[in-house]
């Protein structure tokens, strides 16, 4: 479950960033299969190569993600980012650098416009994403 403020940061972030990838983390509650994400935070795409195709998130941005979480009483779910013109589908790339047990959103932005939003986690045996359904709730 998505709050709809963090999920409009989600898609003015990916906008503001076209034609790059954007990044940033997904923070919330957790307990047992239930997850509620009410915040994402914008993190800098720190990739070395090609920006408009791959993300990284530094070491520093991470554990500074982490010292955030822990004193605001969240919890770091996971991570989005955004594939400018390209489906909201994982690509090679995020596999490979994926982690197991948290969610990645994938933002879809078509000519600088948010399109389509998903959400997937690594499969158990880590060859593949299994897609998780986005349930958000509008905003207040
Ligand atoms: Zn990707």
């Amino acid at each position: 479950m998505l709050d709809g403020s963090a999920m409009s940061a989600i898609r003015r972030h990916a906008a503001a960033a076209y034609p790059q990838e954007c990044c940033g983390a997904l923070l919330g509650r957790a307990d047992g299969r239930s997850r509620l994400v009410t915040a994402a935070w914008p993190l800098a795409n720190t990739s070395q190569d090609d920006r408009q195709r791959r993300f990284t998130i530094g070491p520093r941005d991470y554990l500074n993600v982490e010292a955030r979480a822990l004193d605001e009483g969240v919890s770091l779910l996971g991570f989005y980012h955004s594939h400018p013109d390209a489906a909201a589908e994982p690509s090679q790339y995020d596999l490979l650098h994926a982690w197991p047990n948290i969610d990645y959103i994938i933002v879809s932005v078509v000519r600088a416009a948010p399109a389509d939003v998903t959400c997937w986690r690594l499969r158990d045996d880590r060859v593949a994403f299994a897609r998780e359904e986005i349930q958000w709730r509008p905003e207040s």
